[in-house]
């Protein structure tokens, strides 16, 4: 994804006005009506549609006239408005070269005015699901199909919490600085992802250190859900960062020992593989570090669980909140449905809303999901599920 911060600089109070205000009526519409959005923005003379025209030429907007004349954001558009916000702030003054695509972010080098740099994480939620089984009738039952600008937006405050409370608890992070809407900003990690690492001085040192993270995320009640190469950084000194955090669950989830397995089997089948440490190496190392632990050549979750401690109980002071704990795991674990054809919320009432409903509105009514791209399935093994997460280092 292209970032053309150029575009910003050219970029008016008004066009950032306009821009917002489609960013408002989308709480409440899947397409902004054109005369809705005239109406929030409330530019002079018919400015309104010049500025439109515009954010259409920069791509910031896209326009759809099917069933009426109206707008929505496109990614581009929301990341202008976070970038604005942080630049104003005095987060970064500047964005430099992408260093990596994931499967739902796009990550970026953004500079400090000391020169300092840092990455900016944009979440894109909804670009592809994370699950290829979907539950149809559960999505229209509960209605849990959110549009991706919502679910992005949770996703970096998800992010964003976590990162500071495992950074407070000493777990080898990075050091989260700030997030608005679906951008998150930390230090930027030096070193590779695991996955780049062909080889190591010491794999069996780093291997350990790597089972230590996860049974110690346990022991502090959570479970990472994404554990493996691609999400372990790696620097020279083969010192061990942890990235990547909104996919992340409570040890009292229900399926939390599926997913501890599956983050311990990961990485025990990456050094396997790569490193050739053989299973019986493997076990006895773990063995010796973590007594009690291993059943038969696996780590015992049930051992780890009784020790479960406080952390993420902590984090639900963090404004991270249960209920939108829950909103981020019905699209993780369901897969939200595109929803073209909605039940039509938001396209026939624009006459019953003025502009304190829209203001204050629940956004968790959105219901659209971006269609440029197609939904593709989050393969169970660890290295399918990331295929696309190479950084360009
Ligand atoms: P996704 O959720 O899309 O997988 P990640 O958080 O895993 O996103 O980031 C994708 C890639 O971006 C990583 O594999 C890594 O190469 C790079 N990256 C992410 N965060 C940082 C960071 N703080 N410093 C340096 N590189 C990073
Ligand atoms: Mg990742």
């Amino acid at each position: 994804m292209k970032l053309d911060v150029d575009v910003l600089r050219y970029l008016s109070r008004d066009d950032f006005r306009v821009l917002t205000a489609v960013e408002l009526g989308m709480r409440n519409h899947e397409i902004v009506p054109t005369e809705l959005i005239d109406r929030i923005a409330r530019l002079k003379h018919g400015g309104t549609y010049k500025v439109l025209r515009n954010l259409l030429k920069h791509k910031l907007l896209h326009h759809d006239s099917s069933k009426y004349d109206g707008f929505r954001l496109t990614y581009l558009g929301y990341d202008f408005l976070a970038i604005k916000t942080m630049v104003n702030k005095g987060v970064f003054v500047s964005v430099g070269r992408q260093i990596g695509v994931g499967k739902e972010s796009d990550i970026f080098e953004v500079a400090r005015e000391d020169g300092t740099v840092l990455a900016m994480k944009l979440h894109r939620l909804g670009r592809v699901s994370f699950r290829a089984v979907k539950s149809k009738r559960d999505y229209l039952r509960h209605r849990s199909s959110f549009n991706w600008l919502y679910l992005s937006r949770l996703a970096a405050r998800k992010e964003f919490a976590f990162m500071k409370a495992l950074e407070t608890h000493g777990f080898p992070v990075p050091n989260a600085v700030e997030h608005n809407r679906h951008c998150v900003v930390m230090s930027l990690v030096q070193g590779y992802p695991l996955v780049q690492v062909k080889e190591l001085q010491n794999p069996g040192v780093v291997f350990e250190t790597i089972i230590g993270i996860v049974v110690r995320l346990a022991e502090h009640g959570l479970i990472h859900c994404d554990f493996n190469e691609f999400n372990i950084m790696i620097d020279d000194d083969e010192k061990v960062t942890m990235i990547d955090f909104p996919q992340m669950v409570s040890v009292s989830h229900r399926n939390a020992q599926m997913y501890f397995d599956r983050d311990v089997e990961c990485i025990f089948k990456f050094f396997r593989k790569r490193f050739n440490i053989s299973f019986q190496e493997i076990v006895d190392d773990v063995g010796g570090s973590d007594e009690g632990r291993v059943e038969g050549g696996k780590l015992s979750f049930s051992e780890i669980e009784k020790s479960a401690g406080f952390l993420d109980r902590e984090l639900a002071d963090s404004g991270f909140t249960r209920k939108d704990e829950e909103h981020i795991q019905r699209f993780i674990e369901g897969g939200a449905e595109s929803d073209t054809n909605s039940d039509g919320e938001g396209v026939d009432s624009v006459k019953d809303l003025n502009e304190s409903n829209i203001i204050d509105g629940d956004s968790s009514h959105l219901l659209e999901q971006d269609d440029r791209y197609e939904s593709e399935g989050k393969e169970e093994s660890c290295e399918a599920g990331e295929s696309s997460g190479e950084s360009e280092k």
